[in-house]
């Protein structure tokens, strides 16, 4: 078995124990496996040991990447979520290559990415990037923004309006790091009540995957528990 593979394995545990733990179904939380700085051999190894959905953060990289396992696996379908902060004049390329978008925080990229989706395409997922930790972060629309965002984006004709995903500052401590992921179910929780149709709570990453999971999370996204330590990030 490689590293890799007994990574997944060992990543998949604690999301079924997490996910016990909080009385939910192991299924009902989905592991994308973050791929940034490692080469495509690295993700190919998560594909032979059964991962299907893989998290990009840097356009370059990861359109190479992409291209380079297509031609490895073509008989194998892959999903491809960009994690990353979204430049206005790289949408068009992430609107053609990818399945999901998680770092939306803008109503002009939304668009841009609706009418650049390729007609023929089923609707790109995205989720809107929230900024749960205040003043120490500066990526993501506030809570007080959000529902006015949210309602927009969810009207795009192109995009299918998911859900949410944070990336709170790193705390050591379980209770602090259930608090914002506490925060940003409420929200997800009010805009459902609110009439939009959302499924997905994008957070949790290697070093908070159990908070998150606790806290409901649908997707966490990990990049060091499966590929290892990165050079750069
Ligand atoms: C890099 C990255 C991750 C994965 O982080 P790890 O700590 O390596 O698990 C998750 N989400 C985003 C947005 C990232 O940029």
């Amino acid at each position: 078995m490689s590293t890799i593979d007994a990574n997944l394995q060992a990543v998949q545990q604690i999301i079924g124990a997490a996910a016990r733990e909080a009385g939910r179904a192991p299924r009902s939380v989905a592991l994308l496996a973050v791929s940034k700085t490692f080469g495509f051999e690295a993700v190919l190894e998560a594909v032979r040991a059964g991962q299907r959905a893989f998290g990009e953060n840097y356009l370059q990289e990861a359109l190479d990447k992409i291209a380079a396992v297509a031609a490895a696996v073509p008989e194998t379908p892959l999903e491809w979520h960009f994690i990353g902060p979204i430049q206005s004049n790289k949408t068009r390329p992430i609107a053609q290559h990818f399945d999901w978008v998680h770092a939306v925080e803008r109503e002009k990229i939304a668009q841009r990415l609706s009418e650049q989706r390729p007609a023929g395409m089923a609707p790109l997922n995205i989720c809107l990037q929230v900024n749960i930790s205040g003043e120490a972060s500066k990526s993501g629309v506030t809570p007080a923004e959000l529902p006015e965002l949210a309602r927009r984006v969810a009207a795009l004709p192109n995009l299918k309006l998911r859900g949410l995903m944070a990336i709170p500052e790193p705390e050591a401590n379980f209770e602090a790091q259930r608090a914002p992921f506490a925060r940003l179910r409420q929200l997800y929780e009010q805009l459902r009540a609110d009439g939009l149709e959302l499924d997905t709570l994008s957070m949790g990453m290697s070093a908070d995957l159990r908070a998150a999971i606790v806290e409901g999370a649908t997707i966490v996204r990990v990049g060091s528990a499966i590929f290892g330590a990165r050079h750069y990030s």
